[in-house]
């Protein structure tokens, strides 16, 4: 947890991890402990098809979780959702596709995840239909290499932004390996307290953000026409980098040392900005995408 200039409280948690209880090589205990050795607040077990329960571990909160997936061929699309924080068992079955799934997950009291759609080669064909996504992931761990290829969906996130469609967006480390994939990719999320009820009204509202190490506030400043953003002197960030729908601007990052303060001027035509951060280690940070109604 950290506390920032306004006195408002974040806190750190990995929404996307896999035990021994499906395919992940650590058990659920040994992994809790992994994560709060780390500095994580909360956490959720997914296990494939296996959800896992609401509760406090140590002083870690662990909210309920479960990934369901739809689809073999990425022609016909692939379709990974992700539970986290339901009241009960949704009750998901295969048959129930992507759009079934995510109902049920809401009528448990939870929230659902469109996972990694960069690893799911998902096109904007198969995502727009879905209807009330909480959050999909811009980034998550194991995609990355040795594992696997494709771990960044910002692309197509832009993609959607572009289309009207704005998700929020969360990394996470979708844990198999306990490799390079653990305690990697994470969100901080603004919340009074840690408690499940507190952090899902968040994570509905959209007061998060996602970070392997910087930390910023992006806002959208109407008065003087652009978007905003601070960051700690001390996350030694060295590029904000700003993804727009305007196809011609010269103005696509700030780039220095110790970044404190970065804006990007409006320029009237784009629908939606996205900012991201690089430190001086090459970490990233992932604002939300902020909608621009012109
Ligand atoms: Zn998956
Ligand atoms: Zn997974």
């Amino acid at each position: 947890m950290y506390t920032d200039e306004h006195g408002n409280k974040w806190w750190k948690g990995n929404l996307h991890t896999h035990t021994t209880r499906s395919d992940g090589r650590m058990s659920p205990e040994d992994c809790i402990a992994l994560y709060r050795a780390n500095g994580y607040d909360f956490l959720a077990l997914t296990d494939h098809w296996k959800i896992s329960k609401n509760e406090e571990a140590d002083g870690m909160l662990l909210l309920s979780g479960c990934e369901y997936d739809f689809g073999r061929r990425v022609q016909d699309g692939i379709f990974h959702i992700v539970a986290v924080g339901c009241e009960r068992d949704p009750g998901v079955t295969r048959e129930d596709g992507p759009q079934g799934c995510i109902d049920k997950i809401h009528a448990a009291g939870g929230v659902a995840d469109l996972a990694h759609p960069a690893w799911s080669m998902n096109t904007l064909a198969q995502l727009m239909p879905l209807a009330d996504v909480d959050y999909t992931e811009i980034f998550n761990s194991v995609s990355d290499l040795p594992a696997n290829c494709r771990p960044y969906s910002g692309a197509i996130i832009d993609l959607l932004a572009a289309q009207g469609v704005i998700w929020k967006t969360a990394a996470v480390d979708d844990t198999h390996w306990y490799q390079k994939d653990a305690c990697r990719a994470y969100i901080w999320v603004k919340a009074e307290e840690c408690t499940r009820e507190a952090i899902l009204a968040a994570i509905r509202a959209g007061d998060f953000y996602s970070s392997e190490g910087p930390r910023m506030e992006v806002t959208l400043d109407r008065e003087a026409n652009a978007v905003r953003v601070r960051c700690p002197k001390e996350d030694h960030v060295s590029s904000v980098i700003y993804f727009t729908d305007t196809a011609w601007t010269g103005h696509r990052s700030d780039v220095g040392e110790d970044l404190t303060e970065a804006a990007f001027p409006l320029t009237g035509r784009e629908t939606f900005v996205r900012v991201e951060l690089r430190d001086r280690e090459g970490r990233s940070g992932w604002g939300q995408t902020v909608g621009i109604a012109n």
